[in-house]
C-alpha cells in the first residue's frame, strides 16, 4: 500500500495518512482529554476511532468523494486504508480514502486550534486543497 499510494499523493496528504495509521493525530482522546466529536454528530469523541464511524463525516465522504461506508466490522481498517490490500486497479478508491483522511486531519486540527470555521466547511476547504496538491491525485478523483 505504501509504495502504491505514495506515487499519486502529495507529501502533505501522505503524511496525514501515515499519522492516522500510527495514531499520531493530536486528538483530545489521544491526549487523555474528553471532547465531543468536532463534526458535531453528538455520538462520539474527538478520536480517530470515532471519525471512522462518524455520521457527519460519512455523509461528506459519500457526497464529496463518492465513498460508500463499509460495514462496521471493517470500517476502522478501511478508514485507515489498511483493508483491502492496495491494487493499482483501485487507485481511485485509495486516492479518495487518502483525501478523506487528509481533510479530516486538517479540519479537526483547525477546530482544535479554535480557528472559528465550521468543521464541515473546514473539511471541504481542506478536501479541495488536498485534491489540488498533486495533479495525479486530482485526476484520480475527477477534480483535475
Ligand atoms: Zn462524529
Amino acid at each position: 500500500m505504501f509504495q502504491g499510494i505514495s506515487k499519486f499523493t502529495s507529501l502533505c496528504v501522505w503524511a496525514a495518512v501515515l499519522r492516522a495509521i500510527i495514531d499520531g493525530w493530536t486528538t483530545h482522546s489521544r491526549m487523555q482529554r474528553r471532547s465531543r466529536c468536532l463534526f458535531g454528530c453528538g455520538c462520539g469523541q474527538d478520536s480517530i476511532q470515532h471519525y471512522a464511524f462518524c455520521s457527519v463525516l460519512a455523509d461528506l465522504a459519500r457526497r464529496k468523494l463518492g465513498l460508500e461506508i463499509p460495514e462496521p466490522r471493517t470500517r476502522l481498517d478501511e478508514f485507515l486504508m489498511l483493508e483491502p490490500r492496495f491494487t493499482v486497479d483501485q487507485s481511485s478508491w485509495f486516492a479518495r480514502c487518502a483525501l478523506l483522511i487528509y481533510a479530516t486531519f486538517k479540519a479537526t486540527n483547525a477546530a482544535r486550534d479554535g480557528q472559528g470555521m465550521d468543521t464541515s466547511d473546514a473539511w471541504q476547504q481542506a478536501f479541495k486543497e488536498g485534491a489540488a496538491s498533486r495533479r495525479d491525485l486530482g485526476f484520480l478523483i475527477g477534480h483535475a
